[in-house]
């Protein structure tokens, strides 16, 4: 079976086909909107992008990854103001903090990282083109605002991700805010003039003074880095309306050609199945787990647990639950690692049935619960063979190389720790004492390895060091 994905513009799983057959993705994702310290949720969003980015590799595709940030919109702006600081000193800090915890989380860097801030001009010359073609219109107000109605006109559909009440809009009322619900759909803001309490934040434009709006940015970002046609784009579920809704209008509104081929969303993240707030006491950022002492491999393997498609139910219990499923991994994997080593290094092609059966389970629309049952069906099977004593080194080195395939798509792996160098060169000391028949010296440097905690393990090609 090739990969299939859910497409929230057909509704409907379907096959993953990128726009060209050279085997190159373009794929975008939006970033944080970095007013704050992101919170658990958010995560979950940036951990499924993380988990569809390394699938897409697993599979062979050349992923041309895009994450922006959004570093100018409104909750930005009046933090700005309330701290009386720079748009630039007040994002930097949860700029930094966000990079830091997606490291800890184990997701790869995306390819490109365009701020908004940079792309000002870029989101002018989409907003002039829209204006040409008559979509756009300054209003008393003197911003630009996006005209659904001069959109349609055009024979463009506006409400493709999500179905609109186009009878209870009332034509050319407007929104200005960057967010709003479905019930106000109305022509929304491009552009929008500078306002006394936009203190220092505003860029000259050919309509006057002011900020783009939300929506804007990610068009501008996106196309200038994949192109005006791109295959994949996605974000948690709440940014298909407005946001993403209006980012296909902008674009295609202003290039005439289709914008993006394929629209993934992640459902939310409830915590003790409510929504997250600060009142209800349930909203952790990702520093509040490792405080409490959880690690970044458990909370990401919690993250993607369940499918990317359902409501996920986040509680300490899960959480506690990770903990024991990924001991249980790193147990078996020690185990193999131990067994491969025994016999001396040995490298091995990886074992295939697992690997099958993974691929089988995320290419039906990245169905990772069934994935994961896949590794935990492995992880029983290969601790019966080692408890039997049916496991010999080179199958220990093709079930690990297995492992690690898997895990380039789940990045929970823990890497084998090495020995400090100052340690492996006791170890060749006493490799050279015992030739000199120099047993006390041996004997001595056994101890003070074993006080360090390690062991000394003969193999045919030399002793080791082995944790424990
Ligand atoms: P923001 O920084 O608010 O722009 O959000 C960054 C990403 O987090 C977006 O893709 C949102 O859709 C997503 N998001 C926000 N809240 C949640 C949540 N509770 N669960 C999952 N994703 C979320
Ligand atoms: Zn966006």
């Amino acid at each position: 079976m090739a990969l299939h994905l859910h497409n929230t513009l057909s509704r409907k799983v379907e096959p993953f086909e990128p726009l060209n057959p050279d085997g190159s993705v373009g794929m975008y994702c939006c970033g944080p909107t970095v007013h704050d310290f992101a919170h658990i949720g958010n995560f979950r969003t940036f951990v499924f992008a993380d988990l569809v980015r390394r699938y897409l590799e697993f599979r062979g595709y050349d992923v041309n990854h895009v994450m922006n940030i959004t570093d100018v919109e409104d909750k930005i702006i009046q933090r700005v103001r309330e701290q009386n600081t720079t748009l630039a000193k007040y994002t930097a800090q949860y700029e930094d903090a966000f990079f830091a915890d997606l490291k800890v989380l184990n997701c790869t860097d995306a390819h490109h990282i365009p701020k908004a801030t940079d792309h000002i001009p870029e989101m002018i010359e989409i907003i002039g083109k829209l204006m040409e073609r008559g979509i756009a219109y300054q209003a008393a107000d003197q911003s630009i605002y996006f005209s659904i109605e001069n959109y349609q006109g055009c024979g463009c559909q506006y409400g493709r991700l999500v179905k609109l009440n186009f009878e209870e809009m009332r034509q050319g009322e407007r929104v200005s805010d960057d967010e709003y619900e479905k019930e106000s759909v109305a022509d929304f803001a491009l552009w929008k003039a500078r306002m006394e309490e936009d203190g220092e934040v505003y860029w000259p434009s050919p309509w006057g003074e002011g900020r783009p709006g939300w929506h804007i940015e990610c068009s501008a970002m996106s196309m200038k880095i994949l192109g005006t046609s791109f295959d994949l784009h996605l974000g948690g579920e709440d940014l298909a309306f407005p946001h993403h809704e209006d980012e296909i209008a902008q674009s295609e509104g202003a290039t005439g050609k289709p914008f993006v081929k394929h629209w993934l969303h992640g459902a939310h993240l409830l915590v003790e199945g409510k929504k997250m707030s600060k009142s209800l006491g349930n909203f952790f950022t990702l520093r509040d787990l490792i405080e409490k002492g959880y690690d970044g491999r458990e909370v990401r393997q919690l993250m993607i647990s369940a499918h990317y498609r359902e409501t996920f139910n986040f509680t300490m219990a899960g959480l506690d639950g990770a903990h024991t499923a990924m001991a249980r991994i790193d147990e078996c994997v020690t185990k193999l690692r131990d067994v491969k080593a025994a016999a001396g290094d040995s490298t091995a092609d990886a074992a295939s049935e697992v690997i099958e059966k993974f691929t089988a389970a995320l290419d039906d629309d990245l169905n990772v619960s069934s994935a994961w049952g896949v590794v935990f069906d492995w992880v029983r099977d290969c601790n019966r063979r080692l408890a039997e004593n049916q496991m010999d080194a080179a199958t220990a080195a093709a079930e690990l190389a297995a492992w690690e395939r898997i895990d380039t798509v789940l990045g929970v792996g823990k890497a084998e720790e090495e020995a400090p160098v100052e340690l492996t060169a006791l170890l060749e000391e006493r490799a050279e004492a015992r030739k000199a028949k120099d047993f006390a010296r041996a004997d001595a440097i056994r101890d003070e390895l074993t006080k360090e905690g390690w062991t000394i393990e003969d193999t045919p090609k030399g002793a080791r060091l082995k944790r424990g």
